[in-house]
């Protein structure tokens, strides 16, 4: 299997080619975990230690790398080709395999808010690295194949699509109205309140209004932060609480582990005109429409980027408003 990256003129985007990585190949015993702790007399995992708290690794697949093999192809002037120049990591959560984030106590979370805040900083020091991006997959409906609690942090060499598509609206939004539309959009949440979930002193999680899926959420400095390393530490205390409530209403909306994805959007490493439209904000995907049905990507979505949603973000926020009620008490 090549790794490379190609470039799609259809559509102006990158794409990254690349082996399953190490989250990607087939599902193993719990016993035979790599992520959790090299236990002694047991086997050798990807973490020689006999316990840790938190721990980062370089994807042993990355999808891309500071040195990358050299393409597979020579591009032309209309199909670019480039190697798969960045970084991929995996972040491991705790060494506990039976643990989720939301089992996790607050102060595990504000040292997880700091490590993040600590790759941010690696990573983007970097010369050929523009956007960290940190993520987290979870449930194996959504592909992974490994349940041991992690996450994973991409160092991408330019910006990835969505995150283009988003800076550039946000500018087209401080042209127009001379605001971040970020800190627009939280201001409204907080004064209405109707899609808020939960909300604390320096971060707000609720519905967008326009959601894409049944129970997204997007947790969101309520200042116009630009990324986690622009946190104060009562702020990091305060997204890390406010985090443990979200994934605990998601487990209590229908009584099981909630499947999602997490990704963090914060300011591009390279670039000051950036910061006046970058607002740090995590977004939760979680592909359930109902306890037992998940919305599926089909013709909307992947034909035409225009997605369909069969419920009401007012509605469903009040239904994880409820729930982390229930889990929190
Ligand atoms: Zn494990
Ligand atoms: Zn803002
Ligand atoms: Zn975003």
């Amino acid at each position: 299997v090549v790794t490379e990256r190609r470039y799609d003129p259809l559509t102006g985007e990158w794409r990254i080619f690349a082996p399953a990585g190490l989250d990607r190949t087939s599902v193993r015993p719990s016993d035979q975990c790599p992520l959790c702790p090299t236990r002694p007399g047991g086997p050798v995992t990807e973490v020689p230690a006999p316990a840790y708290q938190i721990a980062v690794l370089d994807d042993r697949f990355p999808s891309m790398t500071a040195h990358p093999p050299a393409p597979a192809l020579a591009g032309t002037q209309l199909y670019g080709v480039a190697p798969a120049l960045g970084a991929a990591e995996l972040v491991l959560y705790t060494d506990r395999h039976d643990q989720t984030f939301a089992d996790l106590d607050v102060a595990r979370i504000a040292r997880l808010v700091d490590v993040w805040a600590d790759r941010y900083a690696v990573l983007g020091s970097r010369d050929e690295i523009e956007y960290v991006f940190v993520f987290e997959n979870k449930g194996t409906v959504l592909g992974v194949t490994l349940e041991h609690p992690h996450g994973q942090v991409f160092g991408f060499p330019d910006l990835p699509p969505a995150v283009h598509d988003e800076l550039t609206a946000a500018q087209r939004h401080l042209e127009q109205h001379g605001t971040c539309v970020v800190c627009d959009v939280v201001a409204h949440e907080r004064s209405d309140g109707v899609r808020v979930v939960a909300a604390n002193e320096h971060f707000v999680a609720y519905v967008p209004f326009a959601a894409r899926f049944p129970y997204e959420v997007h947790v969101t400095s309520t200042r116009h932060a630009t990324s986690l390393l622009d946190l104060s530490d009562p702020e990091r205390l305060s997204l890390a609480a406010l985090l443990k409530q979200v994934t605990q209403g998601f487990d209590a909306l229908f009584d099981r582990s909630l499947p999602y994805v997490m990704s963090m959007h914060q300011a591009p490493v390279r670039g000051e005109h950036w910061l006046a439209v970058s607002h740090l904000h995590l977004e939760f995907t979680p592909p359930n429409r109902t306890a037992d049905t998940l919305k599926h990507l089909a013709g909307p979505e992947l034909g035409a980027r225009a997605f369909v949603n069969d419920t009401q973000p007012e509605q469903t926020a009040a239904q994880l408003r409820d729930a982390v009620h229930k889990a929190v008490g």
